[in-house]
């Protein structure tokens, strides 16, 4: 996991739990990709100690036990390094340059510099008619949903016009912002900005293009055999098999092939309905105080159609019920699912309600960081030892792997 900041219940949510499971099961090794979190905030290095040590709090409040997996910082095994670069040795740059999540946050970067640059000139996309399943989607959709459906189709046609087999077709995105009716002047102008311009240029380094290599080499260090992912991981870890397997078709055969484990994601929205996110300032922490999350809680979107107490409301579209289902006990859940819809509950009660769940989950969590936030060395130290425990393991492999690539020593 990357130490860009403290953990929300997004991440408990996604990994951790998941994780808490998993140790169980498993021989698990979970670690602190600092050196991932220089990939694309190389400028940002004087808060990755106290993430890091945010991130170590985190995980030993939640429960992430180092008796039973073990835990380390990636940069204390400097082994990861070494065999990253003999990766790269052997890995064919079209592999990378494919790599969907590098495609993927490029494209967000430029659609979002588009969105801006059309809204400081005070440009409407026009919306042409989308084709189906979009059209079928619309019709049934009110209000907000209607434009979020048509979000989701004017992204998904600049994605596909975004990239060809060269890589970032300008001319494609040129055509589909005309298509939309945006003046040809203008979207001549976007797209110049864009070739020329600054957006994206932070992640045109060799280390950002290279990361999945050392992904690649964070896993096989450890003969992995298993990796929890979501599915959009699922092309690195294709990746790191590919390495592998040309590794050991090259030299002798020392890695394995590791298998992807999909987890199984519970997507939590933010507060404002957004994907949860600290750029979107609309996340729930872990590290949250009551008063906090009360305050967050009463802000949280409802069914936007539910006007007055006594309009009934609608929880398949209300985030607090989202949330309910998560942290509220299933018959609660279902009182507050029919009187909503009857109109016998206010909002402002059912958040209260939710307040309550969510502080009597974080509480255990709360309280366990007061601990460790008391003695934070020595929970640091349990990360230098786990770190020298993965080292131990690491610099056995790669003895292996000096060995059959017949290297000096
Ligand atoms: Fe959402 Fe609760 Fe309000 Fe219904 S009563 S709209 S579930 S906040």
């Amino acid at each position: 996991m990357r130490p860009t900041g403290r953990l929300h219940l997004g991440h408990y949510l996604g990994v951790i739990k998941n994780w808490l499971k998993l140790q169980e099961e498993h021989q698990c090794k979970f670690f602190i990709a600092d050196w991932h979190a220089l990939t694309n905030k190389y400028k940002e290095t004087d808060s990755l100690k106290e993430n890091i040590r945010q991130m170590i709090i985190d995980w030993l409040s939640c429960g992430i036990d180092p008796e039973k997996a073990t835990l380390f910082i990636q940069s204390g095994v400097k082994e990861h390094a070494e065999l990253s670069l003999l990766f790269s040795m052997i890995t064919p740059k079209s592999w990378l340059e494919l790599n969907p999540s590098y495609k993927d946050l490029k494209f967000n970067l430029y659609y979002q510099y588009l969105r801006d640059f059309l809204a400081g000139k005070q440009i409407k996309i026009i919306q042409t008619p989308p084709p189906q399943p979009y059209e079928e989607a619309l019709e049934k959709s009110t209000g907000k949903q209607k434009s979020k459906i048509f979000e989701d189709y004017l992204r998904e046609a600049f994605h596909k016009a975004f990239y060809n087999q060269k890589g970032i077709d300008f001319k494609g995105f040129k055509d589909v912002l005309i298509k939309f009716g945006i003046q040809k002047k203008i979207a001549q102008e976007v797209v110049k900005n864009l070739e020329e311009g600054d957006v994206g240029k932070d992640i045109d380094t060799v280390g950002f293009l290279a990361y999945p290599v050392l992904q690649a080499a964070d896993i096989l260090i450890y003969k992995a055999d298993t990796v929890p992912v979501g599915e959009d991981q699922l092309p690195h870890i294709e990746l790191t098999r590919e390495i592998a397997r040309r590794f050991n078709n090259l030299y002798e055969p020392v890695f394995p092939e590791p298998q992807a484990l999909l987890t199984e994601e519970a997507k939590l929205p933010g507060i404002d309905g957004r994907k949860m996110s600290k750029s979107y300032n609309n996340a729930i922490y872990l590290s949250d105080d009551e008063e906090t999350v009360n305050s967050k809680v009463l802000q949280m979107k409802t069914d936007p159609q539910r006007v007055r107490k006594t309009d009934p409301g609608n929880p398949e579209v209300c985030i607090v019920f989202d949330y309910h289902t998560i942290f509220t006990d299933s018959q609660t859940v279902s009182e507050i699912n029919a009187k909503c819809r009857n109109a016998e509950i206010g909002c402002v009660e059912c958040k209260k309600i939710l307040a309550e769940s969510l502080n009597n989950f974080l509480q255990p969590i709360r309280e366990r960081r007061k601990e460790i936030e008391a003695d934070i060395h020595r929970y640091e130290k349990i990360f230098e030892e786990g770190t020298e425990k993965a080292r131990a393991v690491a610099s056995e492999t790669m003895s292996e792997v000096r060995k059959a690539m017949k290297l000096w020593q």
